[in-house]
């Protein structure tokens, strides 16, 4: 409404029209059905993740590696330069022990979520994934892990052919070899 118009021309239809039935109503399921591209970098990375590969970007401008790749560094406004192949190894480098579903619902089990810095990657260069094969209390800032890979012929090019990190064998401490 506005100063000109007082009131809207034909008939309102009420809550109370629409509970009588005095309109038609109709019910569908819609089907939507989505495309779209990873990207250069990541599309890449994930196809490397389906031959149990994890593979970076470097850059020339900062020196970093980068993980996830990517085609541009936003720290030089630059393309970054060459792709490079790193370890299935890292440390954590930050990580959360989950009580609750992302739905908010409780937890049997917690789930351990860490924050991986990947071996040959620059510092803090990594992926957020999964702690597996580890008790909540034993897990700690610096500690080495290693990717447990999908079998083969399960991998599909996502970041879950990687189903966790686990410990890595061996008790190697937890020193950063970036
Ligand atoms: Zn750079």
């Amino acid at each position: 409404m506005s100063s000109k118009v007082a009131r809207y021309p034909g008939v309102e239809i009420t809550p109370e029209d629409v509970k009588a039935h005095r309109y038609l109503l109709t019910n569908y399921e819609t089907e939507l059905r989505y495309a779209w591209s990873s990207g250069v970098a990541v599309s890449r990375f994930l196809s490397g993740l389906e031959r149990k590969q994890i593979w970076a970007r470097e850059c020339d401008g900062c020196g970093r590696t980068l993980v996830p790749p990517r085609m541009y560094c936003e720290r030089c406004f630059r393309p970054t330069d060459r792709w490079v192949r790193v370890r299935d190894t890292g440390s954590v480098v930050t990580y959360s022990v989950a009580h609750v579903n992302s739905d908010a619902s409780r937890r049997e089990e917690p789930i351990l979520v860490a924050v991986i810095e990947i071996d040959g990657a620059s510092p803090l260069m990594g992926v957020l994934h999964l702690l597996g094969e580890v008790e909540p209390e034993r897990v700690e800032i610096g500690m080495r892990v290693e990717a447990v890979w999908r079998p083969d012929g399960e991998r599909t090019g996502a970041i879950t052919d990687i189903r966790y990190f686990r410990p890595l064998a061996g008790g190697e401490g937890g020193t950063r070899t970036g």
